[in-house]
């Protein structure tokens, strides 16, 4: 369908992207009119609230949020949605993996939605999350998973803080 299509489109224009190691350039904004069908596709029900949350989620763009940060979003747009079902929502997002989430310093939870492999600087001054390229970082052994287990994701978060 189409709006699959164009979200391949945008992961496929990210891994460019990330080859030229800009991170930050803007991707093509996935057409509004496609949301319901973006979130039936991903077996989401269209309710009022994802519709919304997509919108300001899934607008091509690159962005790291709390789910505090889009609470505030919401408000300003004239939205009531609960913190509470934000929560959920955003939770729902990262089962469908539409959306990551990156657990920092002191149980805090950042969203990311870049869902190309890639690290995270942590600012601990600003609080913000940057994306590291793949590339830049270089593992070169991981222990097996324990009995029964694999390995799903390996999440790297660098903590900067100010020098001196
Ligand atoms: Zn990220």
């Amino acid at each position: 369908m189409k709006d699959l299509d164009n979200l391949h489109k945008l992961i496929d224009k990210e891994k460019h992207l990330f080859e030229k190691g800009d991170v930050e350039e803007k991707i093509e904004k996935i057409n509004s009119d496609n949301f319901t069908d973006f979130l039936k596709k991903n077996q989401l029900k269209p309710t009022h609230q994802r519709f919304v949350l997509a919108e300001l989620l899934f607008d091509g763009k690159n962005k790291h949020f709390t789910a505090e940060d889009l609470y505030e979003k919401v408000k300003l747009k004239k939205n009531k949605i609960s913190l509470a079902t934000i929560y959920n929502t955003l939770h729902s997002f990262v089962e469908k993996k539409l959306l990551k989430q990156v657990s920092i310093k002191d149980g805090k939870t950042i969203f990311c939605t870049n869902m190309n492999s890639h690290y995270h600087f942590f600012n601990s001054v600003t609080g913000q999350l940057t994306d590291i390229p793949k590339n830049k970082i270089k593992l070169k052994t991981v222990p097996t998973a324990p009995d029964g287990m694999k390995i799903d994701s390996i999440n790297v978060v660098i903590n900067l803080t100010k020098k001196n």
